[in-house]
Formats: structure tokens, sequence, C-alpha cells
């Protein structure tokens, strides 16, 4: 008897898995942690997610929603080390960060993280630590704790592969201009990028408080257990098999992760609360007919200089095609509105809507009315565009969204670029209206166009396949919470 209860106690726990989420605080971040988070918690693992007070309005609605419905979710808070870090009272968050004093000072505080994410690690003892690429120090803290540190980037196989191209082979160090284009070595495609769509983060030299960072990511991926990516293997083959072979990373696909909402409410609500009423919204849309309306939105943080905006509203009448434009401005610019060409909404009131602050995008994207989406290439809005069918106008901004585009416009080619030249951490600038209303032309209507919108409905239903028993990622997030039990026992 006391031979068999040894044995008993020596049995590798076979209970719940419970797996904690701490994202970086960014919308762009903080939306699909969640999303990952409610999957895992669907598939009956249980799931906690690390944020600070400011940013707990993200996760709150959703995580009690899932409670309700059964599954085990939670919320811990933490403090953002506002003070401390120098930033203004209320600043908790990527969206606010309007100066590169504000970023460097942000990148000061997420550094002060460490002890309390220990602490609560320490509290919760969960089986796995899912951390945000921005949290270097996250896999020594699950060291300590003998669990897995996965990391999430947020990002496509493509942009990690480019990232690690770039890195490695430093190719825009052999050319003789900042705009003259060389090819990322060793990627399965031929892919041209000039120095001036590169992030600093990489190219910055001597080293700087932001190359230092990515210098730190990189070697605490290398140490981690391995990464979980948002993406499905049909989207990106080539370079999901890269990231792997040739990269020899650890990486479990999961993706579309936005695919597991599944109802209006969840679809609806997706990071803010949207400042338009979702139902005039899809009145407005059921009134125009499939496929004719070009919904343009550039993500959580990219800022355009009124010059640039008043180069938008332009191109997009001239365009004379229907739309939905999302404008995010400071409050200081609201009143004014320079950026609005004298009377622009009067001259395009049947077939355009400026949408001023946060668009439903999901519900919008997925109406049939919906034929083009002109995206900034974030990664989510990517997604979430590639999920809904639609072709779209790329127009990249800064980080790897010059990465994304290329996956869009020379990979998948359901994309028109709008021939963005330049990485700019906090506005653009340098778009002509005759580009604007080229692009949405040719996304829209014409027989290229119809070729486009054809490829793009292919990946739409790719991409449901890939989430559904069976599928691909379906399949590679059984692996992962079979690795995860496995470690522990
Ligand atoms: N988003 C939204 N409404 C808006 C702007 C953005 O719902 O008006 C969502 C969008 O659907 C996506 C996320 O915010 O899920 C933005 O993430 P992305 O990676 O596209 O860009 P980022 O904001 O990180 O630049």
């Amino acid at each position: 008897i006391a031979f068999e209860g040894l044995l008993l106690t020596a049995k590798p726990n076979m209970g719940q898995l419970h797996v904690v989420f701490f994202p970086l605080m960014a919308h762009g971040h903080m939306i699909p942690a969640l999303d990952m988070a409610k999957l895992f918690a669907s598939r009956g693992l249980k799931t906690t997610i690390i944020t600070t007070h400011l940013n707990a309005p993200v996760f709150s609605k959703t995580v009690e929603r899932s409670k309700s419905l059964g599954m085990e979710m939670g919320l811990r808070v933490i403090k953002f080390p506002t003070v401390e870090a120098g930033l203004p009272e209320g600043c908790e968050s990527a969206d606010q960060l309007t100066s590169d004093d504000l970023l460097s000072k942000f990148i000061q505080a997420l550094s002060m993280l460490e002890e309390q994410l220990e602490q609560v690690l320490q509290e919760c003892r969960p089986n796995c630590l899912v951390a945000d690429m921005f949290f270097p120090w996250a896999t020594d803290v699950a060291a300590k704790f003998d669990i897995p540190r996965l990391v999430f980037h947020g990002t496509s196989f493509f942009a990690l592969c480019a990232m690690e191209s770039l890195r490695i082979h430093k190719p825009y160090k052999n050319v003789s201009s900042d705009s003259e284009p060389f090819v990322l070595p060793d990627l399965p495609h031929e892919i041209k990028l000039i120095k001036k769509q590169v992030s600093e983060f990489l190219t910055e030299e001597p080293e700087t408080q932001f190359s230092k960072l990515s210098s730190q990511m990189s070697e605490s991926e290398l140490r981690s257990y391995g990464v979980v990516v948002n993406s499905f293997y049909e989207l990106e083959p080539d370079y999901a098999d890269h990231y792997r072979e040739v990269l020899k990373r650890k990486a479990w696909h999961i993706g579309p992760i936005l695919l597991c909402n599944r109802s209006a409410e969840d679809k609806a609500e997706r990071g803010k609360k949207a400042s338009v009423d979702e139902d005039d919204c899809l009145k407005w849309l059921d009134s125009k007919k499939p496929n004719s309306v070009l919904y343009v939105c550039f993500g959580s943080m990219a800022t355009f200089t009124t010059s640039q905006l008043y180069e938008m509203a332009m191109g997009l009448e001239a365009s004379e095609q229907q739309f939905i434009w999302v404008v995010r401005r400071g409050k200081e610019e609201e009143e004014e509105e320079k950026w609005l060409p004298g009377g622009f909404e009067e001259r395009v009131k049947d077939r355009g809507w400026i949408l001023r602050g946060w668009a439903p995008q999901v519900l919008i994207l997925n109406h049939e009315a919906v034929g083009g989406f002109v995206t900034h290439c974030g990664w989510n809005s990517t997604l979430e565009g590639v999920c809904a069918g639609v072709p779209m106008v790329t127009w990249p901004v800064f980080g790897e969204q010059f990465y994304n585009e290329k996956l869009i416009t020379d990979v998948l080619r359901t994309g028109v670029a709008i021939g963005s030249k330049e990485w700019n951490r906090l506005t653009s600038d340098g778009v002509k209206r005759e580009a604007i209303e080229n692009a949405a032309k040719q996304i829209m209507v014409g027989s290229e166009a119809a070729k486009g919108r054809a490829r793009a409905k292919e990946l739409k239903e790719k991409a449901r396949q890939a989430v559904e028993e069976g599928g691909s990622s379906y399949y590679d997030l059984n692996a992962l919470f079979e690795a995860l039990r496995s470690y522990r026992s």
C-alpha cells in the first residue's frame, strides 16, 4: 500500500493547465492576447491575463462574459510605473506616445515590471507564461518557477524571417543611398526593401536604447521555450518552414486567433468601445452593394500630418469610390479639423463616411458591402483583412508593417502598394493624392481587381479551415498543449 501511495504521488499532475498571458500595453498586442486567452480557455485551459489598471477595461468585459459561459479566465492587475518612469499621469498605453521622449520613458517603464510579474507567478503558480517580446527578462522570471516561457511577437512568420535576415546579413550596409533597393538575403522569395523602410531598432549605430532592447529581445527569444505565432500555415507556408527549419526556431502557429470570436458582441468591441453605434454602421453598409465600399483605417498607433490627411481626403474623393474612413486625431486638432478640405463631407455625403475615433473594424470588414481595405499593415489588421477576404491597399507606416506589405503585395498578391517609402515612428507624410486615387481604383474596379478579390476569398476560406477541427492551426494548438503537458510532467 505504501509503495502504491508513492507511485500515486510521483504521478504527474494531470489536472487543468494554467497559462498566464502578459501582453505589451498596446492595443495591437492586447487584442490578440485577449483572443488567445479566450481561445485557450475555450479548449478547457485556465487562463490569466496580467495588465495594468488603465488597460484593464480592454479585457474585463470579455473576461466576465467568458466566465459566465463557464470558461476559466481571470485578470490580474498590476501597477504601471508611470511616475517612476517620468511619464505623464494616465499614460499607460503605447498609443498615447506622441514623442520620442515619451516612447523612451515608456520602454523604461516596461523594464520596471519584472518584480510584479514575479509576484503574480509566485501566487498563481501557472504551468506556462506567454509573455510579449517587449519583456525580454520574462524568460528568466519563468525559469525561476521552472515553467516554459513562450514569446508572442504579434506578427507574421514572414516579418519574423525578414527581420532575422536583416539582423544577420545587414544588407542595408551595402547600398550607396537610403533609397537604393536591396534584396533580403536567404529568404524563399526575392524581397526588396530600401533602408528608409527598415526599423531604426535594427539599423541604429552606435547602440541606442532601442537597438539594445532589440538585441535583448532576440537573445531572450533564443533561450525561451518557443514562439506562438498568430498565423496559419496555408497563408505563408514557405516562411513557416523557413522560420523552423532554416532559422531553427521552435514555433506553434495557432491563428488567425481572431476567428475564435463568433458572436457579434465579441466582434464589435475589440480594444475600445466603438465611437459609432454599430447598428448605424451596419445599416449604412446594408444600403450599399456587395464589394462596393472601401474601408480605410490605420490601426491604433499610426498618426498622419495634417497635410497628409488632406491629401488622403482629396485622393479618396477623386477615386469616386464609396468609403468608410477612420480618422484618429489628437484632441487639440479635432476642433479645427484643418485636415478636412472645405465642403468635403457635404460633397461625399452619399458615398463616404468619416468615422472619427475607434471603429468596430472586424464587424465592418466582414460586411459584404466592404470590397477593399486601405491598411497600414499592422499584423492584426492584415489578418482581419485576410479573414474577411478583402483585397488591400498597403500603406505601411512603421514597425514590421513594411514586411507585411511585401507579404501582401509580392507573395500573396492580394494587394496594391500605395508607395509608402519611409519608416516614421510617430507621424507619416509623403503620399500624394494621385497615388491614393489610383490604388483605390486598382483594388476596387476592373479585371485585375477581380483577380485580387478572388485570391483574397480563397485565403478567407483557408483561414476558416485552419482553425476548425482537423485544420493546421487547430492541430498545432493541440501540439502546443501536449508539449506543455509533457513539460509539466
Ligand atoms: N482597431 C479597431 N478599431 C480602430 C482601429 C483599430 O478595432 O478604429 C483594432 C484592429 O481591428 C486591430 C487592432 O486594433 O485588431 C490594431 O492592431 P494592428 O496590429 O492592426 O495595428 P497597430 O494598432 O498595432 O498598429
